[in-house]
């Protein structure tokens, strides 16, 4: 499942840099599928979602950073562990019940963001 940033953050904005996806952003900032990504143009997600990669999204919190579920594959394909949460102080990185999936489907997404595998 994705990971979701509750609002307990304090928007220290140690998480940012170190997600693989570009999919932490910072609270009213916009977000785009292409950031950090092999993403163009028109793409079909494999939840079967017609995007435009390079179209700008609404932020999901005008608050405190957020995450892009679309984007998050709890780092599989890149590390052991989710690394928002493994440096976040306050441990307000937690799984997000909303957007369950398996380690198939992460892995499938991972590969569809990165198909040259970075
Ligand atoms: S779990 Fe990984 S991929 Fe998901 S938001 Fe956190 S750092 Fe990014
Ligand atoms: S590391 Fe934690 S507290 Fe800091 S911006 Fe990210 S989610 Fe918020």
């Amino acid at each position: 499942m994705a990971i979701i940033i509750t609002d307990e953050c304090i928007n220290c904005g140690a998480c940012e840099p170190e997600c693989p996806n570009t999919a932490i952003y910072e609270g009213a900032d916009d977000w785009r599928y292409a950031d950090g990504t092999s993403l163009e143009g028109k793409v079909v997600l494999p939840n079967g979602k017609e995007v435009d990669a390079e179209e700008t999204q609404e932020p999901i919190s005008d608050e405190v950073y957020y995450i892009s579920p679309d984007k998050c594959t709890e780092c599989m394909g890149f590390h052991e562990e989710p690394q928002c949460a493994a440096v976040c102080p306050v441990d307000c990185c937690v799984p997000d019940e909303d957007h369950v999936e398996t380690e198939e489907e992460l892995l499938g997404k991972q590969r569809f963001m990165h198909p040259d595998g970075h």
